[in-house]
């Protein structure tokens, strides 16, 4: 319980700063990223529109001369090849008349002139517009580039574009390189921080997980101590009673009585409390073996028999024959003495107790059912947790302290087993053990 609780809250805790951790370290290299990328692409737009510019400048000239020549003249420029070729620039131009003649330019890869051009047919740049573009060359990979121009007009006449364009290949593929280093770092670093985050929560586990511990044997070792005053008190009650009851007085018998109550009752509530911190530290010592179900159903019948004839409800035990039954004898008794106990408290005048075994699916399931005042549906998950009872009055009323039910779970979660209820409020409550049984 103590142990499951731990490891929960530690990787709750984990979770937690690795979360963080990932957060803090993905939007750093996010924000880092994106800026750099933003930077860089703001630069080449901008050296992309002043290429533009200086183009034009250069080359107006050239539209508004075409613009005069003949079309013979046309023809013949038309035949000649005007684009210079310049492999190891980084820029290219083309200045392209309106009726689409490329009448001046240079370029670093003709390879892709006619795919490019087939792109540019039909963009007239509006002032400083940028676009990029990717084409394929054959064999060698992608060419991105970015794109700028200026159309020319004359007297409201449009007479062609001078386009500018740069090769930012080089840039792309560091950026992309980047962003791959950077994926591959994010990775990494994440899954350290899930490691350095178990350890973290683990460190400061340590101190909660000590004092919890303290607290825990703070609790049992009271408990113990508890027990030999208590145990000393009762039997001096014995022998007073032994000695001297025929000479007290009818006040002092009843109150003499009810301190006998009160001493037993208190005996009760300190062993369970020492159970529960004993479970709670794993000091509890559980010795399973096989041992007689028929056994302790006999102890069962004989030990309640009377309790039940008194408060007028009839107990039937279903006394297997030679049953067998595999955990610790002892603490099995415990909780079928809990069950029953409860069976009886909790029922009616001439109510019954039923409590039989039987062996199915490799399951040994014992059921104590009563006609009792049965528990109300949102009260049957919680009347397992520590001194929670349904009816406080009535329950303080029967002498109980609402550790029982968290004892004979403990019991049932030690063996591996389940303990289910099933209740229907004024009508009564099945509790229902299922122990496996081992091959
Ligand atoms: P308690 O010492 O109060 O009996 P338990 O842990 O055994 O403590 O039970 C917790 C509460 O569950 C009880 O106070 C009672 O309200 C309810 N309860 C337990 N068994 C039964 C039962 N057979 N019928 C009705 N209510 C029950």
């Amino acid at each position: 319980m103590k142990n499951k609780l731990f490891n929960l809250t530690q990787w709750r805790l984990a979770i937690l700063f690795t979360s963080l951790l990932i957060i803090f370290l993905v939007s750093f290299i996010l924000i880092t990223y994106f800026s750099l990328v933003s930077n860089v692409r703001n630069e080449q737009e901008n050296r992309s529109i002043a290429l533009a510019h200086e183009e034009f400048e250069d080359h107006r000239k050239d539209l508004l001369e075409w613009n005069f020549k003949k079309s013979k003249e046309r023809r013949e420029w038309h035949d000649r090849e005007e684009i210079e070729y310049k492999p190891n620039a980084k820029t290219f131009y083309f200045v392209i008349s309106r009726d689409g003649t490329i009448i001046d330019g240079d370029e670093t890869h003709p390879e892709v002139r006619s795919d490019l051009l087939e792109k540019l047919k039909n963009w007239y740049p509006e002032e400083n517009e940028v676009r990029k573009l990717t084409v394929e060359i054959e064999d060698e990979g992608k060419l991105d580039i970015l794109l700028s121009g200026k159309s020319v007009y004359e007297h409201g006449q449009y007479l062609g574009t001078i386009y500018a364009g740069t090769n930012i290949s080089e840039e792309t593929a560091i950026i992309r390189t980047l962003l791959f280093i950077l994926i591959i770092l994010t990775i990494i670093f994440s899954i350290a921080s899930a490691v350095l985050g178990y350890w973290m929560a683990g460190r400061a586990m340590v101190p909660i997980s000590n004092a919890f511990r303290k607290q825990k044997e703070f609790t049992a070792d009271a408990s113990h101590e508890l027990r030999t005053p208590l145990s000393i008190m009762q039997s001096s009650l014995e022998v007073i009673e032994a000695e001297d009851r025929q000479n007290l007085s009818p006040f002092s018998v009843t109150v003499f009585d009810d301190l006998k109550d009160e001493v037993k009752r208190m005996s009760h509530l300190v062993n369970d409390l020492l159970v529960l911190a004993r479970s709670d530290l794993d000091k509890q010592e559980i010795k399973k073996q096989w041992f007689s179900l028929t056994n302790v159903f006999e102890k069962l019948q004989r030990k309640f028999q009377y309790e039940s004839e008194k408060q007028n409800i009839q107990l039937a035990v279903t006394i297997p024959t030679e049953l067998d039954a595999y955990g610790d004898e002892e603490k099995i008794t415990q909780l079928l003495f809990i069950l029953v106990d409860n069976a009886i408290k909790y029922n009616v005048p001439n109510g019954t107790v039923t409590v039989s075994a039987q062996v199915a699916n490799n399951q040994l399931r014992i059921d104590v059912a009563d006609t009792g005042v049965g528990i109300p549906a949102d009260h049957q998950k919680r009347i397992f947790d520590r001194f929670y009872r349904v009816d406080q009055a009535r329950s303080r009323d029967q002498g109980s302290s609402g550790i029982g039910l968290s004892i004979a779970d403990w019991i049932v979660k030690v063996h591996k087993g389940k303990l289910v209820v099933t209740s229907e409020e004024g009508k009564g409550s099945t509790f229902s053990i299922f122990l496996p049984i081992p091959k």
